[in-house]
C-alpha cells in the first residue's frame, strides 16, 4: 500500500498549482513559484495532537 501524502497549497508561496516531481515519493514542484519540494511522512505522534481549546478529555 503506497499512499501519497498531496499537498494542497505550495508551502512557499501557497499557490494551487502542483504537480508531481520526477524525484520520486512525496516530490512536487510549484508551477507558480518553480520550487520543488519533498514531503516525508516522520510517523505517528506517540500522543497524539491534543487540542488545548477543547479541554476535559482526560484519559
Ligand atoms: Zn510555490
Amino acid at each position: 500500500m503506497s499512499e501519497r501524502a498531496a499537498p494542497f497549497h505550495c508551502p512557499y508561496c501557497g499557490d494551487e498549482d502542483l504537480r508531481p516531481n520526477e524525484q520520486g515519493h512525496g516530490a512536487w514542484e510549484c508551477a507558480a513559484c518553480s520550487r520543488a519540494f519533498q514531503l516525508k511522512f516522520l510517523g505517528l505522534l506517540s500522543r497524539g495532537l491534543r487540542r488545548q481549546d477543547s479541554g476535559g478529555d482526560e484519559i
